[in-house]
C-alpha cells in the first residue's frame, strides 16, 4: 500500500512570502486536497541571521486570505510538532552523530582564515575552492584522527561542523515527477556543511530529518530546490530512510525579457509581487490584497503557472482546481508571469461576484472618500461593473451619478450645436410629463418625441449625455437619468445650456 498523501510548504521566514512562494504551497494544498491527504507547513528557521519576526505571521495570513490555510501546524492539529525548526534543534544533533558514526559524515574543524585563504589560493590560479573528494583527506577533519583525538578537540570546545561525505564515482538516478529521470554526478558535488557547532543544523540536515519524521510522503517546491536533490537523495539512502518522491515546479518568469520573476520587476512595472503589503522602514511593497484583488482571482492566476488541465479553460474555482489538479501536468518550462492577464482574471472575478456584495464593497470605497449618498449603489454597480477590474474602479466609472459634472469634455463638446439648447429645453419639458420615473418610460417618451418631429438620434443623446455625464461615456442613458432623478436631471442639462 502506498503511503498515505502528506505534503508540505516549509518557508524559511526571512521575508514577505514571494508569489512564486504562494504557488509552491497552493500546489502542495491542491495536491492533498485532491488525494485525500494532509497539507502540513512548516517553518525553517534555523538561519537565525536571516530570521524575520514578521515573516512568519505573514504567511500565515496570507494562505488564510487566500483560503489555502493547512490542516496542520503551529498551534493547529500538532500532530508531529513542533513545527517550528528552531524548537527542533535538540533532535538534530543525534542524527548528525549518527552519520558520523556510519561512515556518512566527519567533522571538519578547519578555521575560517584557513578556508579563505585556500580560497584565495584557488582563485589566484583562477579555480575555484570547492570542499570535496579532492581536498578533504587533506584538511583538518576526523578523517585523519582517532576517534579519542577528535572526542578530545571537540570537549576543547573547539570550533567545528559536520560535513557529509560525499560518496565519488557515482551516478545518481534520481525520478521527479515533472522532470522524469534527472542523472547527478556525485564527483561533482561539495561535503555540505550539515551541522554547525552553535548546536545548529543546516538546511539539508533538517529538511530531510523533518521530512523523515513528519512522513512526508511528496516534496513540492521550485525548482531552485533541484541542485539540492542529489544531497537529499543520498541523506535517505544514509539514513536507510525511503525517500518521499519529488516534484521540481517550474520557475516564475518575468514578463519581459529572462530569468526569474523578481521584486524588481514588479516596482518597474508597477504590479504586486507579494500576496500581501509588506511594510518597512525602508518602504512598502505592493500586495495583491491590497490592490484590489479577490483571493480567488489570485489562486485562479497562480495555478495556471506552469499547469494547465489538458484544454483551454482558464477560470477555476478553488474546488474544481482541487478537483483537477494533477502533478504529471505541470511542464517543465519557466511560466511567464502577466500582470495584465492577472488584471484580467481579477475582472471575470468581479464580474461573477453578486451585485449586493459588491455594493457592500463598493460602500467602503466611498466612506474612504467621504462620500455619502442616498442612491441605489447596487444598481449603480449593475451597470458601471462590466467596465471594471477592480472594485477601486468602479468610482471613476460613476463618479457622474454622485456629482454633476464639473467641466465637460472638448473632444465630446462639438455635438453641442448651435440648436441644441433649444432642443435640450424640448427635453426638459418633455421629461416634466412623465409621472413614473423609470428609465423604459423615459426612454419612450423621448423617443416618441423625437419620431414624432423628426429630430436625429444624435441630436439629443448625444449632448444629453454630455450634460448629464460630462463626457459621451457611460451605460445606457435612461438609466442614468432614472439613477439621478428628474429633479437633478433637469438641473443638469440647465447648468449646461448657460456652460456650453
Ligand atoms: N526552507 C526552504 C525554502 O525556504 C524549503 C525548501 C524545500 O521545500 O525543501 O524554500
Amino acid at each position: 500500500m502506498s503511503k498515505p498523501v502528506r505534503v508540505r510548504f516549509a518557508p524559511s521566514p526571512t521575508g514577505p512570502l514571494h508569489i512564486g512562494g504562494v504557488r509552491t504551497a497552493l500546489f502542495n494544498y491542491l495536491f492533498a486536497k485532491k488525494n485525500g491527504g494532509t497539507f502540513y507547513i512548516r517553518i525553517e528557521d534555523t538561519d537565525q541571521t536571516r530570521f524575520v519576526a514578521e515573516a512568519e505571521s505573514y504567511i500565515f495570513e496570507a494562505l488564510e486570505w487566500l483560503g489555502i490555510a493547512p490542516d496542520e501546524t503551529i498551534g493547529k492539529n500538532e500532530k508531529f510538532g513542533p513545527y517550528r525548526q528552531s524548537e527542533r534543534k535538540d533532535i538534530y544533533k543525534q542524527y548528525a552523530d549518527q552519520l558520523v558514526n556510519s561512515g556518512w559524515a566527519y567533522y571538519a574543524f578547519d578555521t575560517a582564515e584557513k578556508l579563505d585563504e585556500l580560497r584565495k589560493e584557488a582563485e589566484a590560479n583562477k579555480k575555484t575552492f570547492i570542499y570535496n573528494h579532492t581536498v578533504r583527506e587533506t584538511l583538518d577533519t576526523s578523517l585523519l584522527l582517532s576517534k579519542e583525538e577528535t572526542e578530545k578537540r571537540i570537549a576543547n570546545g573547539e570550533h567545528y561542523v559536520i560535513r557529509f561525505k560525499t560518496p565519488v564515482n557515482e551516478v545518481l538516478e534520481i525520478e521527479d515527477i515533472i522532470r522524469g529521470t534527472v542523472k547527478f554526478d556525485t564527483n561533482l558535488l561539495d561535503d555540505k556543511v550539515l551541522f554547525k557547532s552553535d548546536g545548529m543544523p543546516t538546511y539539508h540536515l533538517a529538511n530531510i530529518v523533518d521530512d523523515h519524521l513528519m512522513e512526508t510522503s511528496h516534496v513540492i517546491r521550485g525548482e531552485e530546490w533541484l541542485p539540492s536533490v542529489p544531497l537529499h537523495y543520498l541523506l535517505y539512502k544514509a539514513f536507510e530512510w525511503d525517500a518521499p518522491q519529488f516534484a521540481h515546479l517550474p520557475l516564475i518568469l518575468k514578463p519581459v525579457g529572462n530569468g526569474k520573476l523578481s521584486k524588481r520587476d514588479g516596482d518597474k512595472m508597477g504590479f504586486p509581487v507579494f500576496p500581501l503589503e509588506w511594510k518597512t522602514a525602508e518602504g512598502t511593497s505592493m500586495g495583491y490584497r491590497e490592490n484590489g484583488f479577490f483571493p480567488e482571482a489570485v489562486v485562479n492566476f497562480l495555478a495556471l503557472l506552469g499547469w494547465n488541465d489538458g484544454t483551454e479553460q482558464e477560470i477555476f474555482s478553488l474546488e474544481e482546481l482541487i478537483e483537477k489538479f494533477d502533478l504529471n501536468r505541470i511542464h517543465k518550462a519557466g511560466a511567464k508571469f502577466d500582470p495584465d492577464k492577472n488584471k484580467w482574471f481579477n475582472h471575470q472575478y468581479l464580474q461573477k461576484q453578486n451585485d449586493e456584495h459588491l455594493a457592500e464593497l463598493f460602500k467602503i470605497e466611498l466612506d474612504k472618500k467621504e462620500i455619502s449618498t442616498s442612491l441605489d449603489l447596487t444598481k449603480i454597480v449593475s451597470l458601471v461593473k462590466e467596465r471594471a477590474n477592480f472594485v477601486t474602479e468602479l468610482y471613476d466609472l460613476s463618479d457622474y451619478f454622485f456629482e454633476a459634472p464639473t467641466s465637460y469634455d472638448e473632444k465630446s463638446s462639438k455635438n453641442w450645436k448651435e440648436e441644441t439648447p433649444e432642443l435640450m429645453q424640448k427635453v426638459i419639458e418633455e421629461l416634466n410629463k412623465i409621472e413614473d420615473f423609470i428609465s423604459t418610460n423615459i426612454e419612450t417618451v423621448l423617443k416618441e418625441w423625437m419620431t414624432i418631429n423628426e429630430i436625429g438620434m444624435g441630436k439629443v443623446m448625444q449632448p444629453l449625455r454630455l450634460s448629464l455625464v460630462g463626457a459621451l461615456k457611460g451605460p445606457h442613458l435612461f438609466d442614468i437619468i432614472e439613477m439621478i432623478g428628474k429633479e437633478e436631471t433637469v438641473k443638469r442639462i440647465e447648468k449646461a445650456i448657460e456652460t456650453l
